[in-house]
């Protein structure tokens, strides 16, 4: 008898007391379906706030399979689910990145596990709606996507988030990326691999409250555009170009004027305007490269993406099947 194909489920959890027992009893009972495989849930603890690590210690004497990953504090979504990746049971052949709120629903991890089986390194699940999201945040997603299709290097699928199954050698690509601001949907995109989608209905939130504002939305954004495009640097440049072009023509026609019909003073509405336009471009155009520069710095630093302040590994019985 050979070992059984391991998953292993990537969750992280930032102030999820209230989600987590519903979604570790929601996945376990996919799993006693599936006899073929085994499963491991690492839980990746984000620095909460409440009861999580309470919890999750608790749900791991009722499930052994269970990995417990502690991060020492908050590090956001996006590195959490990388340091769960990271610490992942090496053996596992496929990794599924799933949410604890229940939004992303377990029970579509066997359609996920049967697409990767049929030879797809990367399965997403596509949101065929998104029930329970404002007019506003539909908006502004759709701009976000239009934005990355149209000038980004990357393109990211649209209405697809972090919920998918991953193959081992898309799970390794990931973790060979060093790069500090992870903007996890175009890192998924840029390793590329023969990729699927299924469709799925995103449910409304199990309990709690989401983690997002407009104002981190807003940033996340801005991460994402800066990670994957240079193209504001170019407009930056454009810009001063097209300006510098029509800052000398103008001159030229100051020039000619004072010297065909002389030169009276006059013309400060001229320099203010000018000297503001200039001014607020040279001032967007300095913002931009601050930004990049900003990311730069934070790159070089080479600090490490997390600290994880305890790890308790889940247990998977295998020396029975080895002998065998
Ligand atoms: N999350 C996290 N760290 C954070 C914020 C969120 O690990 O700093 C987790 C959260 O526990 C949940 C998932 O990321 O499992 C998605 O978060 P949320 O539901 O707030 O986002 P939304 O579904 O609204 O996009
Ligand atoms: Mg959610």
């Amino acid at each position: 008898m050979s070992i059984p194909t391991l998953i292993s489920i990537i969750a992280p959890a930032y102030n999820e007391e209230a989600t987590l027992p519903e979604f570790v009893k929601r996945t376990a009972s996919v799993f006693d379906e599936m006899s073929d495989y085994d499963c491991e849930i690492v839980l990746v603890n984000d620095g909460s706030r409440d009861s999580t690590l309470e919890v999750i210690r608790t749900l791991k004497q009722q499930y052994p399979m269970i990995t417990v990953v502690n991060l020492s504090r908050n590090f956001g979504k996006e590195i959490a689910m990388t340091a769960g990746l990271a610490e992942a049971d090496e053996n596992a052949d496929a990794l599924v990145i799933i949410d604890t709120d229940l939004q992303d629903p377990p029970e579509l991890i066997p359609v996920l596990v049967e697409k990767w089986r049929s030879g797809f390194d990367m399965v997403y699940g596509k949101r065929a709606s998104r029930d329970g999201e404002s007019s506003l945040k539909k908006s502004t997603a759709a701009a976000f996507y239009m934005l990355m299709k149209n000038v980004g290097s990357t393109p990211i699928p649209r209405d697809v988030g972090d919920f998918r199954l991953i193959s081992r050698r898309v799970a390794d690509a990931l973790l060979m990326l060093p790069e500090k601001h992870r903007f996890m949907k175009g890192l998924f995109a840029w390793v590329g691999f023969p990729q699927a989608e299924v469709l799925y209905d995103r449910d409304a939130r199990f309990s709690g409250a989401t983690k997002w504002n407009y104002w981190k939305l807003w940033n996340f954004a801005i991460d994402g555009f800066t990670s994957f495009t240079i193209a504001p640097l170019k407009i930056a440049s454009y810009m001063g170009f097209i300006t510098a072009l029509s800052a000398f023509v103008y001159g030229l026609f100051v020039l000619f004027k004072a010297l065909i019909w002389g030169d009276s003073v006059q013309g400060f509405p001229t320099i203010m305007l000018t000297m503001l336009f200039l001014g607020g471009v040279q001032l967007l155009v300095l913002g931009v490269i601050g930004e990049y520069l900003g990311r730069a710095f934070n790159e070089v630093k080479q600090r490490p993406l997390y600290l994880i302040e305890s790890i308790d590994r889940a247990e998977r019985d295998v020396s029975a099947d080895e002998s065998g």
